[in-house]
Order: C-alpha cells, then sequence, then structure tokens
C-alpha cells in the first residue's frame, strides 16, 4: 500500500460496520481483509497470517479491532491521550527493506492481532504528523464523525453537514424577522376575515420565572 494511502484507509476502516459488510455483497468482507493484510504488510511466515485469514469467520472479531482503531483515531481527532498496553510480542527490523516504498522495514510480531494492528496504526501517525493533524472530528453535533480533511480549516466531514450548520446560523440569525413577518400575516389574515375595523390583540406574554 503506498505511503499517501495508509492513513485513509485507516479512517476508512475504523467506520465500518463488520456484521453489515459480511450480510452485504459476498466480495465485500474477503475485500476489506485482503487490504488489511496488504496495510499490515505482513511477512508470508508471520504467524499472523492465520489470524487475519480467520477474521472472515467471525464479524465480532473483527469488530473488535476496528473499535480499537476507531478509539485511537477518535482521541487523535480530539487531541487527546490514547494508551496502548503490550506485553511480550517481538518487533522485526528488515533492513533491506529500508529503501524500498511501500513496504514496512518494521513488522510486529505481536501475540495478538488486535495488538499488531494498533502498533501499526500508531506507527502510522507518528510516521507522517502532517497527515494525522487532517484527522478530525466534524462539527456538525448531530454528525460528530471522524474524518480526515482535505482543507487545513475544514471543519465539517462534507457538503451535507455543512450545510445543515450553515442553515442552522441562518435560521438562529433570521429567527426574529421571521416571526415578525409571520405576525404581520396573522394580522392581515384576521382583518381580511372580519373586516378592517377589527384590532388585533396581541397574545399575552408569558411572565417569566422568578
Ligand atoms: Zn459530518
Amino acid at each position: 500500500m503506498g505511503k499517501e494511502r495508509l492513513l485513509p484507509w485507516l479512517v476508512e476502516f475504523s467506520r465500518v460496520n463488520a456484521a453489515s459488510l459480511a450480510k452485504g455483497r459476498p466480495g465485500d468482507l474477503p475485500n476489506l481483509i485482503y487490504e488489511l493484510r496488504q496495510w499490515l504488510d505482513l511477512e508470508p511466515d508471520e504467524p499472523l497470517n492465520r489470524e487475519v485469514g480467520d477474521l472472515e469467520r467471525g464479524p465480532p472479531r473483527l469488530q473488535a479491532i476496528i473499535d480499537r482503531v476507531a478509539e485511537l483515531l477518535e482521541a487523535v481527532a480530539d487531541r487527546k491521550r490514547f494508551r496502548a498496553d503490550y506485553s511480550g510480542g517481538g518487533v522485526v527490523l528488515d533492513a533491506s527493506k529500508l529503501a524500498f516504498a511501500g513496504g514496512r522495514a518494521l513488522s510486529y510480531r505481536d501475540a495478538k492481532l488486535q495488538d499488531a494492528v494498533v502498533r501499526v496504526a500508531l506507527d502510522d501517525l507518528y510516521e507522517d504528523t502532517a497527515a494525522a493533524l487532517r484527522i478530525q472530528r466534524c462539527q456538525e453535533p448531530e454528525c460528530s464523525k471522524v474524518f480526515l480533511a482535505e482543507r487545513k480549516n475544514q471543519k465539517y466531514c462534507s457538503h451535507r453537514c455543512a450545510n445543515k450548520a450553515a442553515s442552522r446560523t441562518y435560521r438562529k440569525a433570521h429567527g426574529k424577522e421571521r416571526a415578525a413577518r409571520e405576525r404581520a400575516r396573522y394580522e392581515r389574515k384576521v382583518k381580511e376575515r372580519a373586516g378592517p375595523s377589527v384590532k388585533v390583540a396581541r397574545r399575552p406574554r408569558r411572565k417569566r420565572q422568578p
């Protein structure tokens, strides 16, 4: 997987619903698992290969890994701390891969796939901090999902959320004007019905709570 694809892939991965993917089109789950393998860049002899293969049989196990990645990316988006504990396992540096773009020179021989995924994700975030800082949380309260911003000051994940926020701001600013317009229309209607001599009574104001 090319370097520029690593973090975008990770963000997409963190949003996957494994159960619905398994029920979706027949190729979807195997495709995701294939991509996971590409992203991890596992050596053929790594024991983790088997655990990756087994993911196809159990969406809950895959979901646990996705959720852990989502937790990590949320911490990044919120600029908070994330802690991963590990014990055992090992790290192998294959120096022959250092000059080879797209290959991982470091491979984690962790006992558990989930630990390896988290460590590789941490690696990717640390490796490309400029891209990592583009991981943001959508400012539209009803959405608030984690996304990879294309521009530095991008506050919303999509046009849809940006429009929603803009129309809320507009409504807030023009709420009074609209209330006045509605009252004028109401008065016109009453006058039309009852003739011009009728005065329209204002509704009594609600007393303020002390
Ligand atoms: Zn959004």
